[in-house]
This record gives structure tokens, sequence and C-alpha cells, in this order.
């Protein structure tokens, strides 16, 4: 993979529909000599790199890309003597920094908790029928709960992601519970699984399904993830959500939910 790869691959993580500006939001921008997106409307200068592990790194992004892939095709973990086989031969130092730092993006869901303004939404994994029937689960599929920190005008914050059994209030309560601060605001859909929510603790916004934007793209992330992996489609994939935040990452969770019961057969059968 070149360097010119990667940034086009995170380039295309980054705006799966084109160019945002993070500060006005409009979708006209030109790329200044230093490889930076300067918007066509307010003059803005941003890096695909901003608000990503990647921000300011000195050392190539394709590096960064093979660490990752090491790091999640380990079957046993990984310490920094073993990574520094992969990122920098003869240089403990910087592998121990790395494993630190990806290991901080990598961190377990439920550590700590969402917080302020969160997005919550379900979705379907698996299976090979589009759709399910909502609140009672559907054949072969795995529902997924995802929470995204709304962090409007800025975009996305953390992300935890949860399998649940089904999409009653005892399963979507649980998922908040574990996953997101109370006293925060939940913004969800009309789905009366979310009823509850302020007995909980939580001060519930709703918002018409299409605008729970967040989970939505968490999703088609995660689905894209899920196909790169069960069927070895495009195997940078693997590292996808792991770009996402500069904190978190959904692959952990992912990881989880997954180990909790994805249906990995029906991806095999497609
Ligand atoms: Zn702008």
């Amino acid at each position: 993979m070149t360097e010119a790869a990667c940034l086009e691959y995170l380039t295309r993580l980054r705006w799966p529909d084109g160019f945002v500006c993070p500060q006005c939001r409009a979708n006209v921008a030109w790329r200044t000599s230093r490889g930076l997106w300067c918007c066509q409307r307010c003059g803005v200068q941003t890096s695909v790199t901003a608000g990503t592990i990647f921000h300011r790194t000195r050392k190539p992004l394709r590096l960064w890309f093979r660490t990752m892939w090491h790091i999640t095709t380990q079957k046993y973990g990984i310490n920094a003597l073993g990574l520094r086989r992969v990122v920098a031969p003869g240089c403990y130092e910087t592998s121990w920094q790395w494993l630190h730092k990806l290991r901080r993006a990598m961190v377990r869901p439920g550590r700590d908790r969402l917080s302020g303004y969160v997005q919550v939404d379900e979705t379907y994994v698996g299976g090979r029928k589009k759709g399910g029937k909502r609140g009672r689960g559907a054949e072969g599929k795995a529902l997924v709960v995802i929470g995204v920190e709304d962090k409007a005008p800025k975009g996305i914050g953390r992300i935890r992601l949860q399998h649940v059994a089904d999409a009653s209030a005892k399963s979507l309560g649980g998922f908040m519970q574990a996953m997101i601060e109370p006293g925060s605001v939940v913004r969800t859909d009309d789905w009366s699984g979310y009823t509850k929510l302020p007995t909980l603790g939580y001060k519930r916004e709703v918002l018409p399904s299409m605008e729970l934007k967040l989970p939505h793209l968490v999703a088609s992330l995660l689905k894209r993830w899920l196909l790169g992996i069960y069927q070895g489609a495009v195997s940078g994939l693997r590292t996808l959500p792991t770009i996402w935040t500069s904190s978190h990452s959904a692959l952990t969770a992912a990881r989880h939910a997954n180990a909790a019961n994805f249906s990995i057969d029906s991806y095999n059968r497609r």
C-alpha cells in the first residue's frame, strides 16, 4: 500500500459522500500543496487525519496501517517487543508509544461511558434478507445497538456498540446503562423501547429516524468491515473502525459484539 493509497482510503472513510467542511459544512474544497483540504466557502483548512489517532503523526500512514493490521490479526494480543519487528526495528521506545496509542484507541467498551449528546439506534447485522422486524429479532440476524457522541458541528465523537437480544426496553436500557453516562441527552427515534430512558436518568430527544445520521454511518461502516473480514474482500477494511475516533474505536466493540453472537455463517453463505 502506498502513502497516497492510505490517504485516499482515509479520505473515503472520513467523507464517504464527499468532502464536508468541519466548520461550515460546505462540500467544495481544493487541495493545498501540502495536501490539506481548503474549504472554498469559509477558507478553513483541514487535514483528513485531524481528530484521528493519526493527527500530526510524523510516521508514514502505511506504517500505521501495517501496525494496525498486525495488532488486529494477532490472536493472543501483542506486546511492544513483538510490535517492534513490524513498526520500528531497533527502536523499542517507538513501538512502545505506538502500542500505547493504539491500545487507547481500541479500549474496551464500557470502560468509560459516552456523555453529552448521544445518538442511539439499532441495526441488524448478518442474515440474507434485508430489514427485519424490530423488537422481536429477525431470523439469522444479530441486532446491534450503536451509540455515537454527537459533537455537532464538529461531527462524530466516541462510539459504542453492543449486540443485544432484541430491541425491547429492557435490552436497550441495559445498553444505555453500560455505555452512556446518566444525565446525557440521548437522541433516538420514536421507538417504544426508548420511552423509559428518563426513568434511567437520561434526557431523551426524539428525532425523525433519518436524522440519526451518526449511528447510520457507523452501521454502514460496521457492515462493510464485517464483509471485509468474513469474505476477505478488502483486507484493509479490518482497520476501518479504528480510524474513526481519537480515543476509542468500534473495532474492539464490534469484535465484542461479534463474539456475543454475530451470524458469521450468513456472511459466508452470501
Ligand atoms: Zn467551510
